[in-house]
């Protein structure tokens, strides 16, 4: 059915989405306690369809948009159509991995998140993965959250029950850079620099949490911090996160131990 104008008003119904805003998330708890905010009318369109494994789902009544309200019931993010199934399959499975393998992930060790604490609900290991079906994935992050696997942009996002093997990358940064990657202050704005150097002898700046390393032939190992301090010839190694594969797993008490401290 077509609401026409005089029946429908955009600005009165709907999700953030089907009113025209184009929020893919906002905070939950704002929009339920603050009154006369431009967000306090969403509780009231979006229903509450389901408790999920974590969290909640929630569903918009005119546009038939799903929304997921996260365990701690503080945001609520869209779940984007291309990501419907692997909601499904991450919601109906226990996701988590073999003791053998967990003793892996954490020898390699979770890279920490931020001194701003942008990151602390996940603990994320770079590694090497095979799958069950034999593909291989040289730069992969076990991903272990509460959060459903929808929130990573462009990113080829698996479950963690799809892998066969859990190995060291080549590519992966020491826990000493990744350590430091994870302390290093914003020192302007999205610009938080760590700088390493290669066992050849150049300087590269990394910018925010890091795992890996590509502008180089060299194995991530090769690189320490350098404390040296000037810029003047270093290169910047950005990472590309979607050229990274995800695979998610569900959180588990002490998670964050696999940390590096
Ligand atoms: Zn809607």
């Amino acid at each position: 059915m077509r609401l026409s104008g005089s029946v429908f008003d955009a600005n009165q119904h709907g999700c953030p989405k089907c009113d025209g805003r184009g929020y893919v998330s906002f905070n939950w708890q704002m929009a339920q306690e603050r009154k006369g905010h431009a967000i306090d009318k969403y509780p009231k369109y979006l229903r509450l369809e389901r408790a999920l494994k974590f969290g909640f789902q929630y569903g918009c009544p005119v546009c038939s948009t799903k929304w997921f309200l996260d365990d701690f019931s503080k945001l609520i993010s869209i779940i984007p159509e291309s990501r419907l199934v692997i909601f499904e399959e991450w919601n109906n499975r226990e996701l988590y991995l073999s003791e053998e393998m967990l003793a892996i992930a954490n020898s390699i060790g979770a890279t920490p998140p931020d001194v701003y604490g942008n990151g602390g609900h996940l603990v994320e290991v770079p590694c090497e993965v095979l799958t069950r079906t034999g593909e291989i994935f040289e730069r992969a992050i076990l991903s272990f959250q509460k959060n459903p696997p929808i929130n990573f942009g462009d990113a080829d996002v698996r479950l963690i029950d799809s892998i066969e093997q859990v190995r060291p990358s080549k590519f992966s940064l020491s826990r000493e850079v990744r350590y430091a990657t994870a302390q290093a202050s914003e020192i302007r704005m999205c610009f938080s620099p760590t700088l390493v150097k290669s066992s050849e002898g150049d300087i590269y700046v990394l910018n925010g949490v890091t795992n890996f390393i590509w502008e180089s032939d060299l194995e991530g190992e090769e690189f320490s911090v350098f404390d040296g301090g000037g810029t003047k010839n270093s290169r910047d190694a950005i990472q590309d996160i979607n050229a990274i594969t995800y695979f998610v797993g569900d959180w588990f008490p002490h998670a964050e131990h696999l940390r590096i401290v």
